[in-house]
């Protein structure tokens, strides 16, 4: 490896704030996002959020960038993981083993890898990580399922800024699907990060979010907005009806390439309002609300 390779890799790193160190690696991630944002928290005791690239090549950048950190005296204690995704765990194992870390987790997303990689420890909600060092700080586990059943946001103490996962984006777009997500704990998380008012978010894809709120009142009005472009669809069909049968009038804004993901989604909402009373289902088929 020469040298010129060797600065561009650490070109790559960037601040966020004084505690924490920002790497982007490529992954195999939703499309328009190619990257996920991987953090290191910390002044001397550290942590490594988002083990997400399964290349081998990203991962020795990774290693690279943990051996300098403990050089000038930054020693991570352990690996976070946010949800059980392949583009935010893909490294998980490979890493695990090679900077001799533990992986921490929510239990509901060890449960989802296991077989897959092992997590040595379980992270509750509320739960406090205190990271000893120059600048002390502390990250607070957030348990804000909706994307993913586990999925944990990270809080900063020292600055306040949160790592926010997968809970919104500033490329592409969240998915909420019936395999790992809900659209109501969805709804109630973005509410729950509202309300922590954190300074800022560090997605998983994309750039820091400077106004968090700003951003998680668009998600909420924006899944409102379909919810209620779902429920005018189900109504115009006027016939029980599966979501496939809904995508063209519910997604009209969007283009058809996205269908797929769309009906995954249209199925999510589906469900959220059959839960909350507002329209009932029939044999995986779902009926208008009576007039
Ligand atoms: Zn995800």
């Amino acid at each position: 490896m020469g040298e010129s390779s060797k600065m561009g890799r650490a070109a790559r790193v960037k601040s966020a704030a004084p505690t924490i160190e920002v790497l982007a690696v490529r992954t195999p991630t939703l499309p328009p996002a190619t990257h996920t944002n991987t953090f290191l928290v910390g002044t001397g005791q550290a942590v490594l959020v988002e083990p997400a690239t399964p290349y081998q090549d990203e991962q020795d950048v990774m290693v690279e960038w943990v051996e300098s950190a403990r050089a000038r005296g930054v020693e991570p204690i352990a690996i976070l993981a946010t949800h059980h995704h392949p583009d935010h765990i893909g490294g998980a194992g490979v890493l695990r083993n090679r900077l001799g870390l533990p992986l921490w987790g929510h239990a509901m997303t060890a449960q989802r890898l296991s077989g897959v990689v092992e997590v040595d420890r379980l992270l509750e909600d509320g739960e406090r990580i205190e990271l000893d060092g120059p600048t002390k700080t502390a990250l607070t586990a957030v348990h804000t399922p909706g994307h993913a059943p586990g999925h944990l946001c990270f809080v900063d103490e020292a600055s306040g800024i949160m790592i926010a996962g997968d809970m919104v984006a500033s490329i592409g777009t969240i998915i909420v699907e019936p395999i790992d997500g809900d659209m109501i704990l969805y709804l109630d998380s973005l509410r729950r990060i509202a309300s922590l008012e954190p300074v800022a978010l560090l997605p998983a894809h994309g750039d820091i979010i400077g106004d968090p709120q700003a951003i998680l009142r668009f998600y909420i009005a924006h899944r409102l907005m379909r919810e209620g472009k779902v429920l005018d669809a189900l109504e115009a069909h006027g016939q029980t009806a599966r979501p496939d049968d809904l995508v063209a009038r519910a997604y009209d804004d969007t283009p058809e390439a996205l269908w797929p993901l769309a009906i995954r989604s249209i199925e999510a909402h589906l469900i959220k309002l059959e839960r909350e009373g507002r329209i009932t289902s029939e044999g995986g088929c779902w009926l208008p609300p009576a007039p």
